[in-house]
């Protein structure tokens, strides 16, 4: 039997070793484990490569965001818009930080945020706005970075698993995704679009004012060296890392190139299989493809479906099993099961596929078959 994995960094790796040794053993040999000059020219390559002015790196992109949220000197009982079909992360650092999160629906088209819903969260007390830039595909930006300057809220952009992927403003402009709200931020845990050997993560921003606030919340409130100007955190991208994800970025775009390839392999196998919805590609956004995720009709057994993909070798993991507001840790008395009917139903019936850089025709050729072989 085969075994397919979910993603493949061991063939990615062998593809690019003698670069990515190359670099770590420069590492070895200066020592400077800690802000070499690794991280800083990585930083301007992500800038570059983003056409954002400031680029930060932090620990992982959990820190990201609560950096985010730290910049923004955001208060106790300030209220922050965010999707509730998502990571944890998202609302786990809103919670730390002793915001208020307030959860709303997605689109069942493209899973990401629903403006109309954000439109009807807005309180006197909202602040900011956290859309997720779910799977590979961009939430409605245009519309969010209305609502925003309307109501004079900020935007963070959860850029954690669509990094290279662009938007494209009515008026024809592109703006890669990260970059367009007030703050941007990103993850480099190692499946991810951009993935280095360990942990890391970025934030972005082109306000210079937000990038020193956030370089010193991530220093542990300093500016000036054991002068603490705030309470700050501890959170850097080390110089390994950095090193790795220098040679990584050279191959962004052609990583998701082969990912958008991979889907639409999927896509045309699944065509005919009406209990089956392969994933909308929004027109403002091109798709790259963090998660492969079907939705399955009401009537499939999805647990049959994923045991017998699991028989043959293949992994199909649900992302996300749980609404947020249905999680132990974040339940509140102002949500109820049947609140957020999309995502609740997104949650019940998605199941994801394996989708990764290093796809080979032969493998999406023996998923699609068993996957057709289960309908037929
Ligand atoms: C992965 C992820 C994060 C967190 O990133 P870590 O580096 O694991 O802390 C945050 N948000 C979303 C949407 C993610 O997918």
């Amino acid at each position: 039997m085969r075994m397919i994995p979910m993603v493949d960094l061991k063939s990615q790796y062998e593809n690019i070793k003698q670069e990515i040794d190359k670099s770590i053993s420069n590492v070895l040999n200066h020592t400077q484990f800690i802000n070499g000059a690794e991280v800083s020219q990585f930083q301007s390559e992500l800038s570059d490569y983003l056409k954002v002015k400031h680029t930060i790196t932090c620990g992982n992109g959990t820190d990201a965001l609560q950096l985010a949220m730290m910049a923004l000197n955001l208060k106790p009982g300030d209220e922050v818009i965010t999707a509730n079909f998502t990571f944890v992360a998202t609302v786990e650092v809103i919670g730390l930080m002793g915001l208020t999160p307030v959860l709303v629906d997605v689109s069942p088209d493209t899973f990401t945020i629903d403006t109309e819903a954000v439109k009807k969260a807005i309180t006197p007390k909202t602040k900011a706005i956290v859309p997720v830039h779910l799977f590979g595909q961009a939430a409605p930006m245009e519309d969010i970075l209305e609502l925003a300057k309307e109501h004079n809220l900020y935007v963070i952009e959860d850029t954690a698993q669509a990094l290279g992927a662009e938007y494209t403003f009515k008026d024809g402009t592109r703006k890669k995704l990260g970059t367009i709200g007030d703050i941007g931020t990103t993850s480099f845990f190692p499946s991810k679009n951009l993935g280095c050997y360990g942990d890391g993560g970025a934030i972005f921003t082109n306000n210079t004012e937000l990038a020193e606030r956030l370089k010193s919340a991530a220093n542990h409130g300093m500016t000036i060296r054991y002068h603490h100007d705030r309470v700050g955190i501890n959170s850097r991208l080390d110089t390994i890392q950095a090193a790795i994800l220098s040679v990584k970025l050279k191959y962004l775009d052609q990583y998701n190139q082969a990912r958008q390839k991979a889907a639409l392999y999927y896509r045309e196998a699944f065509a005919d299989i009406k209990e089956i919805t392969t994933p909308k590609e929004y027109e403002n956004s091109n798709h790259i493809y963090h998660q492969y995720t079907l939705v399955l009709d009401e009537n499939v057994n999805r647990e049959a479906l994923q045991s017998y993909l699991k028989e043959q070798g293949i992994p199909a993991p649900i992302y996300y099993p749980i609404p947020l507001h249905l999680q132990k840790a974040y339940q509140d008395a102002r949500y109820k099961e049947g609140d957020f009917p999309v995502t609740e139903h997104l949650c019940k019936n998605v199941i994801s596929l394996p989708i990764h850089t290093e796809m080979k025709e032969e493998d999406l050729k023996y998923i699609t078959d068993k996957v057709k072989a289960f309908f037929n």
